[in-house]
């Protein structure tokens, strides 16, 4: 197994966190550390300001093609990469979901135009995207996607109608990749498209939801005769459901990796407050902070097994990575009782009125959701069993 990385990485390391140390400063101070699931909601703007100032450094879409905008960097430079930018604090990024998934989506599945046409928005940082997959009654049963897709012949032009929800960043999206049915007499993955749309125009309707954090970082969104062009659905009509699993794949990436360095800033400061006040004497507290350390240190190590697994440099990685989602899932969750835990009774207490939470309290209710988005826990039990260990699939009606 491999346990380092080359001297050529170390030095992209180096040359990460030196930017980020010159950059990350000033006006930009206020964002370090913010921003995120749990936290999306704060400081939007400030955040979309630093996405560009990274643009302007080249260090948005790292992991992309040089002929496509991006840096093509390695799968371990771009774990280095998501490495440093936790260690510097660095805010959460808004322009994800276009970076880690519409993009690399339209690079496999788009045409020409499509890809001449949207990605340099993503690079650049200025346009961001969101993600309309889940229905009221299509979530794990993603197949179940009622939204409408139909051609307008006329007008040359498709009109949408139905509606998604948890549609994570849609108050802030300029476009939408969406899931719907071209095909109304069809079911399950067939007949189904995939459509990038423009957000803002009168035909979507964006509801936030309120979360348990007291905020919105999700959202109900209505398609009424919502309009794309004709040329802005990715592969065939009825191919649809190719192109969702695809970007699925991507969702499952090399993204995730990093994020151990942003639990360990998490579990730094549950640390510190532990020695502080005197949590870390409690030996069933103290217990449990060694576990979550000792299963930090288990996550990396599984990273760089993932990382030795590679094959061919083709960007893949192996079965391994099936697991990734459900162990982090599960510890992230738990890290959340465990800062509650050590808190104390002052942990029921709020920061100030109305309902200000502060970070851990946040975290600890956002944490929750882990393990249902991007696949649910016993979705991902599903995904190991199957694919990974090769058992005999779950009937499905
Ligand atoms: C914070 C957050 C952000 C999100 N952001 C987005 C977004 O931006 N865009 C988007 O499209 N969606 C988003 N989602 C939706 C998310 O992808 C779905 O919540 C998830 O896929 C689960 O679907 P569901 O909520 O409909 O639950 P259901 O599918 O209804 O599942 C309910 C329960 O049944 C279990 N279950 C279902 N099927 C099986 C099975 N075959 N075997 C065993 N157990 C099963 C599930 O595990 C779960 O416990 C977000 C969700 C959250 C919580």
């Amino acid at each position: 197994m491999k346990l380092s990385f080359s001297a050529a990485d170390e030095q992209f390391r180096e040359e990460v966190a030196s930017w980020l140390q010159q950059n990350l400063q000033g006006e930009f101070e206020a964002i370090r550390y913010r921003g995120g699931p749990g936290d999306e909601h704060m400081y939007h703007h400030e955040r979309h300001a630093w996405e560009q100032r990274m643009a302007q450094g080249g260090w948005t879409c790292v992991g992309w093609p040089k002929q496509y905008g991006g840096r093509g960097c390695s799968i371990e430079q771009q774990v280095i990469f998501f490495e440093e930018y936790a260690r510097a604090g660095g805010p959460g990024r808004v322009g994800h979901i276009g970076e880690g998934l519409a993009g690399p989506t339209i690079m496999a599945f788009g045409s020409d135009a499509q890809k001449q046409k949207y990605l340099p928005g993503i690079v650049s940082g200025k346009e961001l995207w969101c993600q309309g997959y889940s229905e009221p009654g299509a979530g794990s049963d993603l197949a179940n996607v009622k939204t409408k897709a139909r051609f307008d012949e006329s007008k040359q032009q498709w009109v949408i109608n139905g509606q998604k929800v948890w549609t994570s960043l849609a108050q802030e999206a300029d476009y939408c990749f969406v899931l719907a049915r071209t095909d109304p007499e069809s079911k399950a993955h067939k007949g189904l498209g995939f459509f990038l749309v423009k957000m803002v125009q009168p035909g979507i309707e964006v509801r936030p939801i309120q979360q348990m954090t007291g905020t919105s970082e999700f959202n109900e969104v209505f398609f009424d005769d919502a309009v794309c062009a004709a040329d802005d659905i990715v592969g065939a009509p009825g191919d649809g459901w190719k192109v969702a699993m695809g970007l699925l794949g991507f969702e499952r990436g090399v993204s995730t990796l990093g994020q151990q360095m942003q639990f360990q800033n998490e579990f730094n400061e549950i640390l510190k407050i532990a020695k502080g006040n005197g949590a870390a004497q409690d030996p069933a507290l103290r217990q449990r902070i060694a576990k979550a350390h000792t299963e930090l240190k288990i996550m990396r190590y599984n990273a760089m097994r993932m990382l030795s697994g590679q094959s061919g440099g083709d960007g893949s990685l192996q079965k391994e990575a099936l697991i990734y989602k459900l162990f982090w899932a599960s510890w992230h969750r738990e890290l959340g009782e465990l800062a509650m835990d050590v808190l104390g009774p002052q942990s029921q207490i709020l920061e100030a009125a109305p309902y200000q939470l502060s970070r851990l309290q946040a975290m600890y209710l956002f944490v929750r959701s882990d393990t249902i988005y991007g696949g649910t826990n016993q979705i991902q039990r599903n995904i190991i069993a199957e694919r990974g260990l090769g058992m005999p699939k779950e009937p499905r009606p």
